[in-house]
């Protein structure tokens, strides 16, 4: 019996846990928590997360609370705990709550996560059971997003569903103690999926170690497809120059660079530089692809990256990832398993179809995919991890709003599509779709939405998209039936994205700077400062409009672009420029184009900042024909040398907003050019130039509307010169400066906006 002493500290408390806490070994790690403090109670299921009863001596409820909050795991991902003391109700033991009704369910899901410190030890563990088995997971780690087509997160509706436990991985299943409790994709060698090696006619090739005999084959420079996670990858070894030639060939992509696996931190050293924050980034349970700066020499191949001064490169994320790279790689080429734009293969039969002509031979196994995810990409930038394609480890995890949206889908734009479904004050930004551009993506499009409606059990009521006529998800949105449809601007989007991740509410000045945006007034936008609030925006200021000789053309041939530019600057003069472009041009693509231009016979007018970088790219020589859509804005940020004070001129014309005029630009690049002074050099300057005037602008826009938010948002601000240079001196002119680090900054991040912004107008 316990005495009248002990009595009184013997109390009860109930707790709320918000957050993504199901099917992340939260309740494993609650049941262990509260043996370890003698406490007994129960935990349960909610709409919201768990609710948790414990009862014991306040002592220990006070230390099993710290601990909730100081040592929950990793995948666990909370937003809210509270607590309140309520009456004793005698439990016998500590349980957790067995029967989940399907409408008490969250709606978050966890990621796919990598594995773990204590799987990976028993894969390499010559004595443990899953000893080099490919497909260990446990409740902290392994698949979760790709391979769920339907919630509450369980097995049944999983692609595991057709692999049977035997009854040691049941025992463990069934453990509240053990690591496995409730890991859905448990299994073992005996009872779960396999891996196989075949040839590229679907021909099993015989060997007792598939795993094994793929690295032999990729040491001799042939070309591995292997299923993985989110889909297939290419790969081949990072060192054979012939090898990742081939691989460029066969793939049709050119010169976009490739990514890179290594087995670990130390090896990533060899030929990249990792600072405190990269690594931390790196070793995460999202192991994203991270940007970082080359060594120089380095020991890879030098069409890995060609023209880049940075590699992207991942650590292992799955325990397949570790077999494979034990075959001592310096690095290996991970690149997706698609055909330039295509979306990425998921399915056995889909990548023979598809990647019989890239791939040599095939590593492939018998758990399937249900969702693509691509690997996500991320750099640090001033200070900041910044997100640049978001997909595996982060999606479907939730931007958490400080607003309450109806149910609503937002469509997303045309090239790197991503989509948003949003319900109360939940954002879920799908994975990386791609370029709508061919008809398989837009039914990966289609797919994701059918999709995630179901897994998020989100109903839409309202249908946010681009104003561009003819974008494929425009027309998506308007085949709609019985749903109120509303169209935002593409770049107030981007500002609004920017301001629901940042939590702002209210009036801004939005720097919205990217490729290609189709403005109010029907031409295309991209170089604006907008004055913008959730519902609306006018223009505050925006480069002066320029001819795009050719139209989408314009956009691959930057010396297009160039001759745009200078046409602008001299007139008929620019033939008598001694320059190399004007002689690359030549008379008769001089006369086409001027003719265009002078005419306006297509040559659309844009104001778009990554056109005027493609157009100074070519004039320095840096870049004039591009591969991949901002190929040229990145060599001129990669050719950069030290950004000193040195500028150009610059001006605008005020009127019904800030006209900037590129003339001045121009005409003081060429004139360095004709000085000889080297392209490095210029493009330094000419980003010093942007950095000055658009906060000088900022500075004056700021001071007449009363504003001192900036937002930035847009493509361009990849470029880690303008998004570092800029922050610093507008923060340096007493403004308050806020950029992307949770959604892209580039279209990818576009569809968020969508949504706050569409819910905002109809709201009025
Ligand atoms: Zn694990
Ligand atoms: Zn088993
Ligand atoms: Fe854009």
């Amino acid at each position: 019996m316990m005495g009248e002493a002990m009595k009184k500290d013997f109390v009860a408390r109930s707790f709320t846990i918000k957050g993504v806490v199901q099917g992340v070994g939260f309740r494993p790690f609650v049941y262990r928590l509260a043996l370890h403090y003698g406490l007994k109670g129960k935990i349960s299921n909610t709409t919201t997360g768990v609710s948790l009863h414990v009862e014991g001596i306040k002592g220990d409820i006070d230390s099993f609370s710290r601990d909730l909050h100081e040592k929950h795991p990793p995948l666990a991902f909370i937003t809210e705990i509270s607590s309140r003391t309520v009456p004793v109700r005698n439990f016998k033991r500590f349980a957790i709550a067995k029967s989940i009704r399907q409408n008490r369910l969250s709606t978050l899901i966890s990621p796919d996560i990598s594995i773990c410190g204590d799987c990976l030890r028993e894969m390499l563990d010559p004595g443990d059971r899953r000893y080099r088995y490919p497909f260990i997971n446990c409740a902290n780690c392994g698949p979760r997003y790709t391979i769920i087509n339907n919630t509450p997160y369980d097995r049944q509706y999983t692609s595991m569903k057709r692999f049977t436990m035997c009854a040691r991985c049941q025992a463990e299943y069934e453990d509240p103690g053990n690591r496995r409790f409730h890991a859905q994709p448990n299994a073992c060698r005996e009872c779960g999926p396999q891996v196989g090696l075949y040839d590229n006619h679907h021909k099993s090739i015989e060997t007792t170690d598939p795993v094994r005999e793929a690295i032999e084959l990729v040491k001799k420079g042939k070309i591995l497809a292997m299923k993985g996670l989110g889909g297939f990858h290419l790969i081949a070894d990072g060192e054979n120059i012939e090898a990742v030639r081939l691989l460029r060939e066969r793939k049709r992509r050119e010169e976009k660079p490739f990514a890179i696996m290594s087995y670990d931190v130390e090896s990533i050293r060899k030929y990249a530089y990792v600072d405190p924050a990269e690594e931390e980034l790196l070793t995460s349970v999202q192991r994203p692809i991270v940007l970082l700066r080359k060594r120089q020499p380095n020991r890879l191949a030098e069409n890995v990256a060609p023209r880049n001064n940075y590699f992207g490169v991942m650590l292992p994320y799955t325990p397949l990832h570790y077999l494979l790279l034990q075959g001592d790689f310096i690095a290996l080429i991970m690149t997706s398993g698609n055909i330039s734009d295509e979306p990425i293969a998921i399915e056995n039969d889909e990548a023979f179809d598809r990647l019989s002509n890239i791939a040599d031979v095939f590593l492939i196994h018998d758990r399937d995919i249900y969702l693509r995810s691509d690997d996500s990409i991320t750099r640090r930038t001033a200070g900041a991890t910044r997100v640049i394609r978001r997909s595996r480890g982060y999606v479907p995890m939730p931007v958490f709003l400080k607003a309450d949206l109806p149910p609503i889908l937002a469509c997303g734009a045309e090239l790197k599509n991503a989509i948003c479904l949003a319900k109360g004050d939940k954002a879920y930004v799908s994975q990386h779709i791609g370029d709508l551009e061919n008809l398989a993506s837009y039914d990966f499009f289609q797919m994701t939405i059918r999709h995630l409606k179901k897994i998020l059990r989100i109903d839409p009521e309202i249908i946010a998209y681009d104003l561009h006529p003819d974008y494929l998800s425009t027309r998506y949105a308007e085949e709609q039936k019985d749903i109120i449809r509303i169209q935002v601007q593409h770049h107030h989007a981007h500002i609004v994205s920017c301001m629901a991740e940042n939590g702002l509410r209210g009036d801004v000045m939005g720097l919205s700077f990217d490729g290609t945006g189709y403005g109010s007034d029907g031409r295309i936008w991209g170089g604006e400062l907008l004055v913008a609030d959730e519902k609306g925006f006018s223009r505050a200021a925006a480069l002066s409009y320029i001819p795009m000789p050719g139209g989408a053309s314009a956009i691959k041939e930057p010396w297009r672009m160039a001759v745009s530019y200078l046409y602008d600057a001299y007139g008929e003069g620019l033939r008598e420029l001694d320059i190399p472009i004007i002689r690359e041009t030549g008379d008769k693509g001089m006369e086409t184009m001027v003719k265009m231009i002078s005419s306006g016979i297509n040559s659309p007018l844009t104001s778009s900042l990554g056109r005027l970088f493609d157009g100074i790219a070519a004039i320095t020589g840096i870049r004039s024909r591009v591969y991949f859509e901002g190929q040229a804005a990145m060599e001129m940020e990669m050719a950069a040398g030290q950004v000193t004070e040195a500028h150009y001129n610059y001006e605008w014309e005020a009127g019904e907003y800030y006209r900037i005029m590129p003339r001045p630009i121009v005409r003081g690049v060429v004139e360095d050019l004709l000085k000889g002074i080297r392209p490095s050099e210029i493009s330094a300057k000419f980003h010093c130039t942007l950095i000055r005037l658009f906060s000088d602008i900022c500075e004056i826009v700021s001071r007449e509307r009363d504003i001192k938010r900036v937002v930035m948002s847009g493509g361009v601000f990849q470029n880690a010169i303008l998004l570092t240079g800029l922050t610093k001196a507008l923060e340096d002119r007493g403004l308050q400066v806020f950029s992307h680090r949770i959604v892209p900054t580039n279209d990818g991040g576009i569809c968020l906006g969508q949504a706050m912004a569409a819910v905002a107008i109809l709201r009025g």
